[in-house]
């Protein structure tokens, strides 16, 4: 192993085994398949890792139901005080934790810290949280009677994740439901089970501390099979799933089936608009960043542009220019703007869109082959991609898919009603947004004939969202919502309790049964 994989391992208490064990359910195990962590930018082996076999998958979810009766008696703001302990472990760890999700995703390393920082401001809301997940008092029309609206604990929640956001997302959901008093059991993706150890160590030494059982959060390291365990075990209520459009849409239909609930969070295909009148000096960098951050391996990466006729040359030459002067490599390098993609295979889709995009007449205004420098050669480098399709129909599969990669489609267009119909005209709808600085605009917009997807914004970019508003798509994304906003109210079962303090008994609607 590479010195810097090792330093960045060893902080984080990784150890530097063979094999490393990748279950954790109160106790670290793993005799199932091996899984292989390899690093985007120089192909090197980090880790392999041993996935969870069927029996301790069962018995890391048996032991995830016991913790979950330990954990429903504790008062929610004593919940909420061992967030704050495991807050505070994960911003000491920071630096760290940032370093390793450059290393093992591929992300730039101030993107990586972010996302831990993301972990630690959403422990912060579930903190204040832990103290105002309140239900209602609902007036009763029978007389001495009261209606109660009351949240209660779920018990195990499954939380399944996608390589792209290997810290964050777990985070999203894990916060959220451990203040609801769920016991969570967490299968990452396979191909970045190192942050998910190195997390789950942080959160079990705090669990351990206050004498919680490890099971809390548990982690099931695995791939497709582990994943559908968990989606069909029908003693777990809530599965929550970031993942692709296709494997979503398998997951909702298995869940559904079992009359269970989920959290879907799914592929994004989000775009820009710009309008004539916009701020260029601010909608081109966000452009920029949109596209091309984090290699485009975003979910809320913007994939298509569209420009309003009268600034559409300028604002190409501009973007063109950022788009030269972008600095390709090493994601742990502090002045790296582009990392790789994520695996070999991210390269191939990638190769495959541009080459789609050429056979079906579109110009390729910038990019469109992987990076052939000698140190760029041995990890997974594509160049940043803008194109010009031929067609605008966005029921062309060149609009109508996400591709997870940095490359960008562009039309032109006249009124703002046809660049609407066109970001509405997609499956998906995650996110979009307008630059404009006219009124009326805006209103057409956020209104009912505007933007249909679950994040709308005005003067700010697709991607980057805050967590304090609830994040989520909808249509083929899933109309999922996690982070803030009303997401906590799906990790609770509600009861509507009709208490009555009178003497007597009369039925709702006055109906007369024995009279
Ligand atoms: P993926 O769908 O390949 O995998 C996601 C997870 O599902 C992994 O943990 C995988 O092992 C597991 N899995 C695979 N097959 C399964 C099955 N049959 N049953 C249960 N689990 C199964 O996605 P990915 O390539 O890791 O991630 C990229 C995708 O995630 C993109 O489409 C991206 O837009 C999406 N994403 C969405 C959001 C969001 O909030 N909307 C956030 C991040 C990523």
């Amino acid at each position: 192993l590479s010195s810097r994989a090792s330093n960045i391992l060893n902080s984080l208490e990784i150890p530097l085994s063979s094999e490393i064990p990748g279950v954790y359910d109160g106790q670290w195990k793993g005799s199932g398949d091996i899984l292989e962590s390899v690093c985007p930018t120089t192909g090197e082996l980090l880790a392999r890792v041993q996935a969870a076999a069927p029996n301790e998958l069962w018995e890391a979810l048996d032991k995830s139901k016991e913790a979950s009766l330990v954990l429903r008696k504790i008062p929610a703001p004593k919940r909420g005080e061992v967030l704050r302990q495991i807050r505070e472990a994960l911003a000491a760890k920071r630096d760290a934790l940032g370093a390793l999700v450059s290393l093992e995703m591929g992300k730039i390393k101030t993107e990586g810290m972010g996302e831990v920082q993301e972990f630690v401001d959403i422990c912060d809301y579930a903190v204040g949280l832990s103290r105002m997940m309140n239900g209602r008092v609902v007036a009763s029309e029978r007389p001495g009677h009261s209606i109660l609206e009351v949240p209660n604990p779920l018990g195990v929640v499954g939380v399944l994740t996608a390589f792209n956001f290997p810290v964050a997302v777990y985070g999203w959901n894990f916060s959220l439901s451990f203040a609801a008093g769920n016991a969570n059991v967490w299968k990452p993706s396979p191909s970045t089970p190192l942050c998910a150890i190195a997390v789950t160590k942080i959160i079990a030494k705090v669990l351990e501390k206050n004498g919680l059982p490890g099971a809390l959060s548990a982690l099931v390291s695995g791939g497709r099979d582990v994943g559908e365990a968990i989606v069909h075990r029908a003693d777990i209520p809530l599965v929550s799933f970031t993942g692709s459009e296709t494997v979503g849409a398998a997951v909702g239909k298995a869940v559904q089936s079992r009359f269970g609930k989920t959290i879907l969070e799914l592929g994004g295909n989000n775009a820009s608009i710009v309008m004539s009148d916009a701020d260029l000096s601010m909608a081109v960098p966000a452009v920029f960043f949109g596209a091309v951050g984090t290699a485009g391996q975003r979910c809320t990466s913007t994939r298509r542009l569209y420009l309003h006729r009268e600034i559409a040359p300028r604002f190409l030459e501009a973007l063109q220019k950022l788009y030269a002067s972008l600095r390709v490599g090493d994601p742990l390098a502090e002045d790296t703007l582009l990392g790789p993609l994520h695996s070999r295979a991210a390269v191939g889709i990638y190769s495959d869109a541009v080459r789609r995009l050429r056979e079906r007449g579109a110009q390729i205004l910038t990019g469109g082959q992987k990076y052939d420098q000698d140190h760029l050669r041995r990890g997974n480098f594509v160049q940043p991609t803008i194109a010009m399709p031929k067609s605008t129909d966005p029921g062309d599969v060149i609009w109508s898919t996400e591709t997870f990669a940095p490359i960008l489609s562009v039309a032109i267009f006249d009124e703002l009603e046809q660049a609407i119909a066109w970001n509405n005209g997609v499956p998906q709808g995650l996110s979009s947004s307008l630059w404009t600085r006219d009124m009326r605009n805006i209103g057409k917009w956020i209104g009912p004939e505007g933007a249909d997807t679950g994040i709308v914004n005005v003067n700010a970019g697709t991607s980057g969202a805050e967590i304090g508003a609830a994040f989520g798509g909808n249509k083929s994304t899933g109309w999922g919502r996690e982070s803030g906003g009303d997401a906590w109210k799906q990790y609770v079962r509600w009861s509507a309790c009709t208490i009555n303090f009178s003497d007597c008994a009369p039925l709702a609607q006055g109906v007369d049964f024995l009279a």
